[in-house]
């Protein structure tokens, strides 16, 4: 199978971590239809407004959610792959971080685990202005909101779904319309993350 050109690629680590292998094909799928998405919504004169260093949205929403796989991504990137500087900074501001706070990896404005940021966080995505301070435009001007046209969300949950310990394709799409791998989410707000700061040492 062709590999999709939005697939990330950590090679040796890929052979060490089946679970990664899973996580990087969700995301590549994610990230190609909200890609696609976009382009559509843009050809109808659409603009988008996200862009690197706007962040409003990762100070205003405290409810993300995050799946079991993706906190393994997020401390894998972050133990095995931040370098200092910044290593120090997330570490300061994981054991900082208090539960329903802002995300703590949020960094001077940038998100410090973009490759490995959520589904949810990737999915995200607003057009004509930028979000004000404490605006979430999911309530204030939802048609600003990116609406997934496709089914992406649930064929990249499906390629996770191994991960939890399902391997047959029925069993999987079970799986997640049963509601059962959403009962194992997280919020990333609510997140224990101090623990992620004591196996950075
Ligand atoms: S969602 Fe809003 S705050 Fe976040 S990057 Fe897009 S425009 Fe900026
Ligand atoms: S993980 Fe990254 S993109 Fe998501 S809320 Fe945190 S800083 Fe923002």
């Amino acid at each position: 199978m062709k590999r999709s050109k939005f697939r990330l690629s950590f090679p040796k680590d890929e052979k060490n971590h089946t679970w990664l292998v899973l996580l990087l094909n969700a995301y590549a799928i994610m990230d190609e239809g909200v890609k696609k998405d976009i382009e559509k919504l843009e050809k109808q004169g659409k603009s988008l407004a996200c862009k690197r260093g706007c962040s409003n949205c990762c100070k205003t929403h405290r409810d993300i959610p995050v799946y079991p796989i993706e906190i393994v991504g997020i401390y894998w990137y972050v133990i095995e792959k931040i370098k200092e500087p910044f290593r120090s900074q997330i570490k300061s501001s994981l054991l900082k971080h208090k539960k329903g706070e802002t995300c703590p990896f949020l960094i001077d404005g940038v998100c410090s685990i973009y490759p490995m940021r959520p589904l949810a966080c990737r999915q995200f995505n607003v057009f004509g202005k930028s979000c004000e301070v404490g605006e979430d435009p999911f309530y204030t001007r939802p048609d600003d909101v990116l609406k997934p046209r496709d089914n992406y969300l649930g064929r990249a949950l499906f390629e996770t779904a191994s991960f939890y310990g399902v391997f047959d394709s029925d069993e999987k799409i079970e799986f997640i319309n049963s509601g059962r791998l959403n009962s194992l989410v997280k919020i990333l707000q609510h997140y224990p993350w101090i623990e992620l700061a004591r196996r950075m040492n």
